[in-house]
């Protein structure tokens, strides 16, 4: 049995990253970064004043100063500042060759044509041309995740259709001869369908984008046909939700077999979760995720997040937080490797994780407002309270 760490290396081993595409700044938000951009000029690309005030020279002691231009943002003025002379320059605009510092005009009287000043200090209030960044300076790295910061500046460089990574695109089918849509009230032992709003929030939250969604009651032949009948082209990932087990209705793996899938592992050791199938096809993958919702949610982020990871950006990260065992609750171990929903809480003055109500992996209503999964590591005892533990933040 594969552990998580063995199953994310042997995902970033097994999937190719999807070609990169360009986007308009107005799609990019979310999106990984597949090109580094540098900057083509200076920024600021010239002198120019961090104040509404007068441009002297700083080096001018005279008691009063002619004021000669007015220059505001977005001009440019083609007079030299000269000895006794100043320029009426406001925030933005380009310092006039001649002057060197801006003094406020919070301490300017001004008479006409000429002005003087209270007070006098050696704060020059110019932004000096290429003091936030060189020309040439690599300023946004291949791989970051662009956010509203980011994009800005792209749009600073003048990089309007950064070079992005594709949204993996997704085939899910939920599976289940149990299932009703979430808008039809259950028959005799039947119960909603709550995965297929689960994975299609999950895959919205990742920045994948959800191809195409079904849902097929437990029939091999019904299943292999509505993922046959499916265009190849328009998905790659597939995701059947239930029958992952080994049960008499549990066809996922199987199913896939017979589509000449190769299967390269159906469990793991992990609670919960432990019946993940993995398989690929050429550059198509598959997963078929046990049907408790608690299942998909720790199968999602611990290990097909990777595998969409890989497919957008070409690496996988696995970033841990550590912090204290919080709620007062004593975590008790398993021969598996555990990983247990939490909420981030502030006390005894620090960040701490306290476990959420779960009972089996079918509960959902304990896990509301979950933010983390606790890592209780396969064959320990217990974590005590207060005790040092990892967690993966899930909304990262
Ligand atoms: P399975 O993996 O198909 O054996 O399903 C395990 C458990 O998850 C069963 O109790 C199912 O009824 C439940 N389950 C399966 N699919 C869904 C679904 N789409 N929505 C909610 N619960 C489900
Ligand atoms: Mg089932």
């Amino acid at each position: 049995m594969l552990s998580i760490t063995e199953a994310r290396a042997l995902i970033a081993q097994t999937v190719h990253v999807l070609p990169p595409l360009r986007v308009p700044l107005a799609q990019a938000d979310g999106r990984t970064l597949r090109e580094s951009l540098v900057a083509e000029e200076d920024i600021p690309a010239f002198d120019r004043s961090a104040m509404d005030g007068y441009a002297i020279r700083a080096d001018d002691s005279a008691p009063e100063f002619r004021i000669v231009s007015e220059i505001p943002a977005g001009t440019l003025s083609v007079r030299v500042i000269a000895p006794g002379e100043c320029a009426r320059i406001f925030t933005g605009a380009a310092i006039p060759d001649g002057a060197t510092q801006v003094l406020m005009q919070e301490f300017a009287h001004r008479n006409g044509d000429r002005v003087s000043f209270t007070q006098r200090d050696a704060k020059t209030n110019i932004r000096s041309r290429g003091e936030d960044a060189r020309e040439g300076s690599v300023l946004l790295e291949r791989g970051m995740s662009l956010g509203p910061v980011e994009i800005s500046l792209c749009a600073q460089l003048g990089k309007t259709a950064p070079l992005v990574a594709p949204r993996p695109r997704i085939f899910h089918i939920a599976t289940g001869s149990e299932l009703v849509p979430p808008d039809e009230l259950p028959g005799a032992g039947q119960i909603r369908d709550s995965n297929s709003a689960l994975v299609s929030a999950l895959v919205q939250e990742c920045g994948a984008e959800m191809a195409r969604q079904l849902r097929v009651g437990d029939d091999p032949a019904q299943l292999l046909d509505a993922i046959s009948s499916a265009d190849i082209e328009s998905w790659d990932v597939l995701l059947l939700s239930g029958g992952a087990s080994v049960g008499d209705h549990d066809f996922g793996a199987r199913t896939l077999r017979e589509l000449g899938f190769s299967l390269h592992f159906q469990q793991l050791n992990l609670r919960p979760g432990k019946p993940l199938t993995f398989g690929t096809r050429g550059r198509h993958l598959a997963f078929v995720i046990p049907g408790n919702p608690l299942s998909h949610i720790v199968c999602w982020h611990l290990v097909i997040r990777a595998a969409l990871d890989m497919l957008a950006t070409g690496a996988v990260e696995f970033g841990l937080m550590e912090a204290p065992l919080g709620g007062g609750v004593v975590l008790k171990g398993n021969p598996r490797e555990t990983w247990w929903p939490a909420r981030i809480a502030w006390e005894r003055g620090g960040v701490n994780f306290v476990p959420l109500k779960w009972q089996s992996s079918g509960d959902t209503t304990g896990i509301i407002g979950m933010d983390a999964l606790i890592r209780i590591p396969a064959g320990i005892a217990a974590v005590q309270p207060g005790e040092p533990i990892s967690a993966r933040l899930i909304h990262a």
